[in-house]
């Protein structure tokens, strides 16, 4: 879980013709910033895994399994969500779930993301920590030589699951330090699970080189998004929908150039937000802060990176140069190094150029 549901999503669903900004939304290069390794699960990659455990209770018909993720109401949400977990048994699972994964982003053009990635789910339940660690990370090199998708991770805590999980976490990121960790997070509930208890294991996250990326202010107010700034150093927030009640928070989110990674679906999925309507990104954009677009975990939520696009284009206002625009956000608030970051933006000047000629 990756975070308290309270009813079944209700998210839109893609289908119908492609007006011509969703046409140019598909076809866009795009980075994600915010996005779950389990939670990316889609059926087909179900079905792989349930293929590989014939003594598991999830059907591996890609059309049963459609049925299957057809979530009647909160109950059938968690019982489906952890019945995929439990498909995730051994470190070949790992390596496939990731690189099919990357399969699904390459299919939306999606050149790089950040994946949030929980390895005390996997350790926990027997995958020895440098087999999980070496399954991602043949399969990150395989998805970028035979995808052209990079991946890079950040290992978040399980708030939820307390200290012991925030000390395992902490101590597989700063020991193994795989290749392709750029951050440190922290997901689960937010209610009860105060932000500034887990300092002392970003610091050590941050001490190593670690970017600090914890959730915030998806479903508690403001205060938690000042606690993750000022407790764990955060450089950017994860969803942050709750600072737009906080005109000083998002004032200094915008001067401080601190990224919000705004998931819209899943907002209205988990009723952080009551509708799109009443979403607060637009509030976001015009106080000046860097507002990235992600799907947090698009199967679960039945929807992808360019749904999310979509929704915000039409919130927002934009045509395509704006669409463009916002691509361009994830790039500049993802941790690339400046020269990929630059051969990345110029791949979307390149293809918005040519789309307008
Ligand atoms: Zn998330």
């Amino acid at each position: 879980m990756t975070r308290p549901f309270r009813t079944p999503p209700h998210a839109p669903r893609p289908g119908g013709p492609l007006s011509d900004l969703d046409a140019f939304i598909t076809g866009l290069p795009k980075a994600e910033l915010h996005v779950h390794h389990v939670g990316s699960a889609s059926p087909r990659i179900v079905s792989e895994l349930a293929a590989r455990h014939p003594d598991s209770a999830v059907p591996t018909d890609p059309e049963a399994l459609v049925d299957y993720f057809t979530f009647r109401d909160f109950g059938h949400f968690v019982e489906v969500y952890l019945s995929v977990v439990d498909l995730i048994r051994d470190s070949e699972d790992v390596r496939l779930l990731t690189y099919e994964v990357a399969r699904d982003m390459a299919r939306q053009n999606i050149r790089y993301a950040e994946l949030t990635v929980t390895p005390f789910s996997s350790t926990s339940r027997g995958i020895p920590d440098a087999a999980f660690v070496e399954a991602i990370e043949d399969a990150r090199k395989s998805a970028e030589a035979e995808l052209g998708v990079v991946l890079r991770w950040c290992f978040d805590i399980p708030g939820e699951a307390g200290l012991e999980a925030a000390e395992e976490t902490a101590r597989i990121a700063c020991d193994l330090r795989p290749e392709g960790l750029v951050s440190f997070g922290l997901g689960g509930p937010e209610i009860g699970v105060p932000r500034p208890q887990f300092k002392p294991y970003f610091d050590r996250a941050v001490a190593v080189g670690l970017h600090s990326v914890p959730h915030a202010g998806e479903t508690t107010g403001p205060g938690t998004v000042w606690d993750a700034l000022t407790a764990l150093r955060a450089e950017r927030i994860g969803h942050g929908t709750s600072a737009s009640q906080d005109p000083e928070l998002l004032a200094h989110l915008a001067e401080h150039r601190t990224p919000l990674e705004v998931c819209p679906t899943s907002n209205i999925a988990t009723r952080a937000v009551r509708t799109l309507e009443e979403h607060p990104m637009k509030d976001m954009v015009d106080a000046g802060v860097l507002v990235t677009i992600n799907s947090d975990d698009p199967p679960m939520f039945g929807t992808d990176l360019n749904t999310e696009y979509g929704i915000a284009a039409r919130l927002l206002g934009l045509d395509a140069a704006g669409v463009a625009a916002l691509a361009k956000n994830a790039v500049a608030a993802s941790f690339l190094d400046a020269p990929a970051k630059a051969r990345l933006a110029a791949e979307i000047d390149t293809y918005a150029a040519e789309w307008r000629g």
